[in-house]
């Protein structure tokens, strides 16, 4: 359904609503390549209105949908997983036109949220339900388990597609139907979502998609809609404690992945040519723009030195640049804002003294915005970024003496998403996993998200999991059947 327009393939999309694609009441929005500056195309704006028609198409597709046995709707995710690795280089194109990240990462990226589609292809077929013994010889008891209803899903800018397919393919596989919204920044990925929906032969109102550069508007309308039952939203947590808030009226049941505040620990014994390379892939993945990346590394005092002239080395080898050039590994940041946070993260550590190992410079260049990767040691705690999340491709060392003192830091962060540590020690590394206040653990791995795992986080990092089998309970209701004889 995009249209081509132009030598330069320009994009004009629309919103999927009911199997039709339609033009927004209030026209388009420009979507831009942050590489460049230039407008790859622009995207219906959908609002209030275009809102309240796909929650209704989604409310009226819900029972055909939601009484299809679990082996039809995987039918269909399977067929959806076709389709996306069948168009992985096209899709992987058009997230790096969108929001940057190098070829090689975005079509990884396909990959990953495919492997949603096949994942709760299968779990779809094992949503199961229980019978408890009765205390009554005259009762019987049974759980079922049923979907949710009518779903609104919200997601961000720095996954287009894999944010879209971790949360719409659970619920889809349940029996529930769909409205999103796409980061405003990324609106092509999802259209293109919603085109694997029609080629696979989804039923129409299943799945629809509201782009719209007014996230506040279709927010509300999601929010204070009766037949939404249940937001699932990826981003930041301040959009999250406010959707919280707007809940409130109708007990909207949500599932939120918020910000984070990643800790990287490394102790004495670590293999510290593994620890480095972890290290790498946990902070410089999408120019630094995860929420589970890296935000602050430990190194304990007897290989700080050495940890620290290996990390920077590999630091260096990075390539800044346009990520449809070859041989790129850090692409631009998403935005003007994004640049100056990164901007602001390290002039304020190094004007409370922190050493700059490497980088520490940024550029603009045609409206788009660059930062060198970067390492800073020397931290203390005051630091803005020993704090805040940087989202960008800054990675300050700091010296810790023991475990403990490690364990204690990382968990002095009021997020508890994603934590890191290197050790070879089977004792050491146990008890700092179970110490770690924190949803996803990786121990001795930079990058454990996988479809098959529970991803989330604690404290103000979020509510619920995605991915694993804990990943469709989000969309599932739990009922309660007790049967006299
Ligand atoms: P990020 O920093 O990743 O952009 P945001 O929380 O701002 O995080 O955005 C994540 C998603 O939430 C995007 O789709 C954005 O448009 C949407 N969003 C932003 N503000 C609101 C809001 N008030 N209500 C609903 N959605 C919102």
């Amino acid at each position: 359904m995009i249209i081509q327009e132009g030598v330069r393939g320009t994009m004009d999309t629309r919103l999927y609503i009911n199997g039709e694609w339609k033009p927004a009441e209030k026209g388009t929005f420009a979507v831009i390549n942050p590489a460049n500056g230039e407008q790859i195309g622009s995207a219906a704006d959908g609002g209030r209105i275009e809102t309240k028609q796909a929650i209704h198409a989604a409310e009226a597709a819900l029972p055909k949908w939601s009484a299809l046995t679990a082996q039809e709707r995987a039918g269909y995710l399977k067929e959806m997983h076709r389709l996306m690795m069948e168009k992985q280089d096209e899709l992987g194109e058009l997230i790096t036109k969108e929001m940057g990240k190098p070829l090689q990462e975005a079509k990884g990226e396909i990959a990953y949220a495919a492997s949603f589609l096949e994942w709760f292809a299968e779990e779809a077929k094992r949503v199961y339900g229980k019978t408890i013994p009765a205390s009554n010889e005259n009762k019987r008891m049974m759980v079922i388990k049923q979907p949710v209803g009518v779903v609104g899903a919200i997601t961000p800018w720095n996954f287009p597609q894999g944010m879209v397919t971790r949360k719409v393919a659970p619920a889809i596989a349940a029996g529930c139907t769909v409205v999103l919204k796409p980061g405003e920044d990324t609106p092509f990925s999802a259209v293109k979502f919603a085109e694997i929906c029609e080629e696979a032969g989804l039923p129409k109102g299943v799945f629809n998609v509201v782009t719209g550069e007014s996230a506040s508007e279709i927010g509300e309308e999601m929010m204070e809609h009766e037949v939404v039952r249940k937001i699932t939203f990826t981003g930041s947590t301040e959009v999250g404690r406010l959707l919280m808030k707007q809940g409130a009226e109708h007990i909207k049941k949500l599932s939120l992945e918020l910000g984070g505040h990643a800790p990287i620990i490394v102790l004495d014994d670590a293999d510290i040519d593994k620890a480095v390379a972890g290290a790498i892939a946990s902070k410089f993945r999408n120019a630094g723009q995860t929420c589970v990346c890296g935000n602050r590394i430990y190194v304990q005092k007897d290989i700080y030195e050495t940890f620290v002239e290996k990390f920077q080395a590999a630091a260096e080898k990075l390539t800044v640049g346009d990520g449809m050039q070859k041989g790129v590994d850090i692409g631009p940041l998403i935005n003007k804002d994004g640049y100056e946070k990164v901007d602001r993260h390290v002039k304020d550590a190094v004007s409370k003294g922190a050493e700059l190992v490497t980088g520490g410079e940024g550029y603009e260049e045609s409206g788009a915005y660059f930062y060198e990767p970067t390492v800073l040691k020397n931290m203390t705690s005051d630091m803005v970024i020993m704090e805040e999340e940087t989202f960008g491709p800054v990675a300050p060392v700091q010296k810790i003496t023991s475990d403990e003192e490690g364990i204690r830091l990382a968990n002095n962060s009021k997020y508890g998403l994603a934590a890191y540590f290197f050790t070879e020690n089977m004792s050491r590394g146990m008890k700092v996993a179970e110490g770690l206040e924190f949803g996803i653990v990786g121990w001795n791995d930079g990058v454990p998200s996988a479809a098959q795992a529970p991803f989330g986080g604690w404290k103000q990092s979020g509510l619920d999991r995605e991915g694993g089998s804990e990943g469709i309970e989000a969309f599932v209701e739990t009922k309660y059947i007790s049967m006299g004889l």
